[in-house]
């Protein structure tokens, strides 16, 4: 088996990782930095975000394994005191695979500029850089609202636990393939008028922001902001991709355990 380890650049992070690494090669695993089929993160959930975006061009061949050296981490649920034997299944064992969804955006510019497809494993946030983002919002070809305010956040299910539940959204379990849209801060009057509510819609919906001020928009995927080009942003589509993240599992730990560990108290 081909694997590479991620570290995420701190001291303990790295120690680990060379501990990781030579105690794989010594059983004859192989390091491989173009196309493993383990990545194994070493560092926190934004380590693994890193990660994922390095190798998302061979998701079908890859899994992931995430250990945390700060605090639990929903794609980095292995502590460090558990890596010895994390690395004996990885050694000894055939792994269960699980697979989660992922969103794929679609953002299409004027004046004919080739449109840009992204995926993301947490979400796309749009915002404005300057005054109020102001957008149409389209749900399966339908005109559903005309949004103003702060911004938009279109999640997966496995991103409902980070920015969009800081904005008010539901936490879903992420084996749900659907996609999760949460307004921050919409303006609501006479002229803008916005559900105020999280949406959820599933596999076969689509959703289309099209924006009215999209030379001023300012969009991220996961844990980066996409370069501003002269075209405006006339449209970005949202739906569940085709793609899935896949996580190698080697002992139970069910997601609700995680969040309760997170979020309420071990
Ligand atoms: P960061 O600003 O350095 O860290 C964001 C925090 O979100 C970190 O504590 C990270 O965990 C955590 N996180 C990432 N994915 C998560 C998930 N699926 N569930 C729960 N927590 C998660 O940025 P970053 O490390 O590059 O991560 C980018 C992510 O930050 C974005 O995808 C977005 O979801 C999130 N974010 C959140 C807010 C907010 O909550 N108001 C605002 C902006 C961005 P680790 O410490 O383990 O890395």
């Amino acid at each position: 088996m081909k694997f590479i380890v991620a570290s995420r650049g701190d001291t303990l992070s790295n120690e680990l990782q060379q501990v990781i690494e030579n105690r794989l090669c010594q059983a004859e695993l192989i390091k491989d930095t173009r196309s493993p089929d383990m990545v194994i993160t070493v560092g926190g959930d934004g380590t693994f975000l890193q990660a994922f975006h390095d190798y998302n061009d061979r998701l079908d061949q890859t899994a992931f394994v995430g250990i945390h050296t700060g605090h639990l981490g929903f794609y980095a649920d292995w502590s460090p005191s558990e890596v010895d034997a994390l690395l004996t299944h990885i050694i000894k064992t055939p792994y269960q695979v699980i697979a989660y969804p992922l969103l794929e955006v679609v953002i299409r510019y004027a004046n004919n500029r080739e449109p840009a497809r992204y995926l993301a494993v947490n979400e796309c946030t749009v915002k404005s850089m300057e005054g109020s983002l102001v957008c149409h919002v389209e749900i399966k070809g339908e005109t559903f609202e005309t949004f103003r305010g702060d911004g938009l956040c279109m999640s997966t299910p496995s991103g409902s636990t980070a920015y969009n539940k800081a904005l008010g959204g539901a936490i879903l379990h992420p084996s749900l393939a659907s996609i999760q849209l949460s307004e921050m801060a919409s303006i609501n009057n006479r002229v803008y008028r916005t559900l105020g509510s999280p949406l959820v819609l599933p596999q076969h919906h689509t959703c289309l922001l099209k924006l009215i001020n999209g030379e001023k928009a300012q969009v991220t995927i996961d844990h980066f902001t996409l370069p501003v080009h002269q075209e405006k942003v006339e449209t970005i589509q949202c739906r569940v991709a085709e793609e899935k993240v896949r996580f190698a599992r080697f002992r139970p730990f069910p997601f609700w355990k995680r969040v309760k560990e997170s979020f309420i108290s071990d």
